[in-house]
């Protein structure tokens, strides 16, 4: 008997495994039956029973229009009751951008095809002549301090050049005079200015991202596309776009400000359809010189002098700054940044219908068209700004780490310093690949709005931790503001990005896992549809059939991920050659682990899963780290597969599937029931916890990669701007480190030395001692020397006279 039960397990095991359909399993079974009842010694009695047992079952499962009746009708009628329906502003976010790597992990059975398939991403020659170009020489007019502490704005030279060079015209089509480069060639501008100057890379990529310019692009009338989009590419205009106010921020969908249709006075032509604005913006970047003000209100129409519709909805327009009743002009002062930013009000503005991006047909589409904008400029702008901050730590902090040395050794090689550089490179690594996949998606016409949303939010969380671990490493020489600091601006910029295109926390706890599940799971929006189908009858017949679908998918990743966790997923067919294979094998196990998981807390929290944003944070944490572990495999094939960077990309994997592990474990010990989560964690993790944190031995090769120019860091650093300047913020450090290894050898025979006792002194107090005792030449003291007057001016900070605060560094 135990072999017929066996046989049973598995014939269910291999159907779920497979997904089988049910009626497939259903005729297996039966089989099983047959098989079992003349093959069997068991009682007739018995096997009758059995066949009972399996008609009773069976049959109705089978026959939808009994098993709607019997089963479907009475989840019907209860899920109507409990599940809310999709508000307008609910559906308008859920139907902007596409779906795309988020589906495939919700599916518990990703297909790599889907990312692998995504060509490298690369800029073409035209794009490359421009950041070598025109980006490399704005770079080079950028002084970071004196734009931050004295002028508080990029210079007018600056500012000229930008407009000249279609800085602010990268996504404009080339037919209105734009540079219409790819979303890779956007996210290297930034990063290189961004390199050099945060001010400035935020105030190149604000006209590049979302605003008028996106907006015109993708829905303005002819008339409104020929006149703006030529003025914005020569730089003639200068664009802004308002949606936050006082009183609407994260919520910016309940903003206050209105538009009433009315006829009213424009430019001397009396008696004019159109709308007149109340409205108090905010924190609206480059508001105080912009010549375009695009301005998002809700439009009424109480007189009814468009339709029969008072509330019309969430409206875009564009609006002069010169229009009477405008106040515009003032400056915020965010975060030490001197990019421009700052408030706008209008009071009883009147502006003509055609003001309205799109012409009349797009009233009330606003939040919709911002949502569907959204997602591109939110992938592109600050994951670039973040890698920047990535990439030049990972340079220059690993580089000043090789150079200070206390206790006469370079501070980089001690274990609590390495411990950090470690997780600089791994972080840059990680936020790098997620950029370069999702522009990948970008530039191959998919905007995946979920993934966006993920990108945006892990590289500047990723951002924020390199950053500080950065000011760790350089102590006092990171906290020292002046123009030979390049670390302390960035630090205060963090904030900025954490906030803004997207709080981190909503994005994180309320955005991904809420829109994910809805857009990305499989049957979830269906199941909702169906429920609030307008036919109930119609509506049942198609929730039926979800219905079934959707458990056989749960039952079916319940089995794959207790098999995948017995088996440590091994058996498991996916790409990857010896080093990589594994990490694909885990992602295919953590999605399916995932899969399952989140449909057991949609079970048991339903609605209430949005108020729940601890668990939803935590699945958003799972999404995030598995779309980054995949990225970073893309990242190092796309790279060539070289074995000197397997340590970074061992390192972002390992730490992924960590993280992925912990906020498994998180979710399952804070679900409401203990015993389902406890059920959950032996599906899923039946053998203990399989994932660890990288190990020390790979922390230690990471690190040491940080230390010393090798083929690996270049790549890892490729984009950032590069001073040759031996003064520079950054180029005394790259200076200074070039003398130390090239006299490396020198030190490590005076190191030789004063270990045999033939020297007294270490450090720089060995070098007369040793020219004296004629341990080295004239040549060598001589460049030790050079060496040690290159650290000097490397770790120097600035310093400021005590009455006027006049720039007095030695
Ligand atoms: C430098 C800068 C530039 C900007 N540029 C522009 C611009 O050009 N145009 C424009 O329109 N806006 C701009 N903004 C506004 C920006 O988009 C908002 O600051 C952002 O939407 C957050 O709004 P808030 O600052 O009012 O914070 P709040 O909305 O008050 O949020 C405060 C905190 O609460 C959290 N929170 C809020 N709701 C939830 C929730 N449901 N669940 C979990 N956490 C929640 C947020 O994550 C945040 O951490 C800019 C802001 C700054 C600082």
């Amino acid at each position: 008997m135990i072999y017929w039960i066996l046989a049973l397990v598995l014939l269910l095991s291999v159907s779920a495994y497979m997904r089988l359909a049910l009626l497939q399993w259903s005729v297996l079974l039966g089989l099983l039956l047959l098989a079992f009842q003349f093959f069997s010694p068991a009682s007739s009695t018995f096997t009758t029973s059995l066949w009972l047992l399996y008609f009773v079952i069976i049959i109705p499962l089978n026959l939808p229009a009994l098993r709607r009746r019997l089963i479907s009708q009475i989840v019907f009628n209860g899920m109507k009751k409990v599940m809310p329906g999709i508000s307008q502003t609910e559906q308008e976010a859920l139907d902007a951008g596409d779906v795309w790597w988020e589906a495939e992990l919700f599916s518990g059975k990703p297909n790599f095809d889907v990312i692998r398939k995504l060509p490298k991403p690369v800029l073409n020659a035209e794009e490359q002549a421009f950041i070598d170009g025109p980006v490399e020489a704005f770079c080079k007019m950028l002084d970071d301090w004196k734009i931050t502490h004295e002028d508080y704005d990029l210079s007018p030279e600056a500012w000229q050049f930008a407009k000249d060079n279609h800085l602010f015209a990268i996504i404009i089509p080339k037919q209105y005079g734009g540079l219409e480069y790819s979303a890779l060639c956007h996210s290297q501008t930034v990063i290189k200015i961004g390199s050099r100057s945060g001010s400035a890379g935020v105030t190149v990529m604000v006209p590049n991202s979302l605003g008028p310019g996106k907006l015109l692009m993708t829905y303005g009338t002819e008339e409104q596309k020929d006149y703006y989009l030529p003025r914005l590419a020569q730089g003639i205009d200068v664009p802004c776009f308002g949606l936050t106010g006082p009183d609407a921020g994260s919520d910016a969908g309940s903003m206050p400000d209105t538009g009433i249709i009315c006829k009213g006075e424009f430019e001397g032509e009396k008696d004019i359809l159109g709308i007149r604005l109340n409205f108090e913006k905010r924190y609206i970047t480059l508001a105080p010189v912009a010549t375009i003000l695009g301005i998002a209100f809700k439009l009424y129409d109480p007189d009814h002098l468009l339709s029969d519709a008072e509330e019309r909805g969430i409206t875009l327009a564009l609006i002069k700054p010169d229009t009477e009743g405008i106040e515009i002009g003032k400056r915020h002062f965010p975060a030490n940044q001197a990019f421009m930013n700052g408030p706008i009000r209008g009071k009883d503005v009147f502006i003509p219908l055609d003001a309205i991006i799109g012409g009349i047909d797009y009233i009330g589409r606003g939040w919709s068209m911002l949502m569907e904008c959204l997602g591109d400029g939110r992938a592109i702008s600050l994951p670039a700004l973040g890698t920047a901050a990535g990439k030049m730590s990972s340079k220059y902090t690993g580089a000043y780490a090789r150079i200070r040395t206390q206790f006469s050794t370079p501070i980089g090689h001690f274990e609590g310093v390495e411990e950090v550089l470690t997780k600089i490179a791994g972080q840059t690594y990680a936020i790098d690949a997620a950029r370069l996949m999702i522009l990948s998606a970008l530039d191959n016409g998919t905007i995946p709005s979920v993934l966006s949303g993920v990108v945006k939010q892990q590289s500047m969380e990723r951002m924020r931790k390199i950053i500080n671990y950065s000011m760790d490493i350089h102590g006092g020489h990171g906290i020292c503001m002046g123009p030979h600091n390049f670390l302390g601006r960035a630090y205060q910029l963090i904030p900025v990005g954490i906030t803004v295109e997207g709080a981190n926390i909503l994005t994180r706890t309320m955005m991904v896992f809420g829109q994910g599940a809805m857009r990305s799971h499989p049957f979830l929006l269906k199941e909702v549809a169906a429920v609030h189908h307008s036919d109930p009858a119609k509506g049942l017949i198609d929730f039926d059939r979800t219905l079934f679908a959707h458990i056989g998918f749960v039952i079916s990743n319940k089995v794959r991920s207790f098999w995948f966790g017995l088996s440590g997923a091994r058996f498991i067919s996916t790409p990857g050659n010896a080093h990589t294979r594994y990490y694909y094998r885990q992602i295919v196990r953590m999605s399916a682990a995932f899969s399952f998981l989140a449909d057991v807390c949609l079970a048991l929290l339903g609605g209430s899963i949005k108020r729940r944003e601890k668990i939803s944070g935590r699945l958003a944490d799972i999404i995030a780290n598995l779309y980054i572990c995949s990225a970073a495999l893309k990242h190092f094939e796309d790279e060539g597969e070289n074995e000197a960077d397997l340590p970074l990309l061992r390192w972002v994997c390992e730490d992924a599937l960590f993280n992925t592990q912990n906020a498994m474990k998180s979710i399952m010990k804070n679900l409401p029931f203990g015993i389902i989560g406890k059920l959950c964690n032996i599906i899923i993790f039946p053998l203990t916890k399989p994932y660890q944190q990288p190990d020390d031995q790979l922390g230690h090769d990471v690190a040491r990669l940080t230390l010393t120019p090798s083929e690996t860091l270049s790549r890892l650093t490729a984009g950032i701007f590069v001073s040759d300047d031996h003064d520079d913020a950054t180029g005394r450090i790259s200076n200074a480190l070039d003398h130390v290894l090239a006299t490396e050898d020198i030190e490590h025979e005076l190191h030789n030395a004063y270990k045999t006792g033939q020297l007294k002194n270490r450090g720089y107090a060995a070098y007369d001692e040793a020219k004296d005792k004629k341990l080295i030449s004239d040549n060598e003291y001589k460049r030790l020397k050079e060496t040690q007057a290159a650290i000097r001016n490397a770790i120097k900070v600035d310093e400021f006279s005590f009455k006027d605060w006049k720039i007095e560094t030695p």
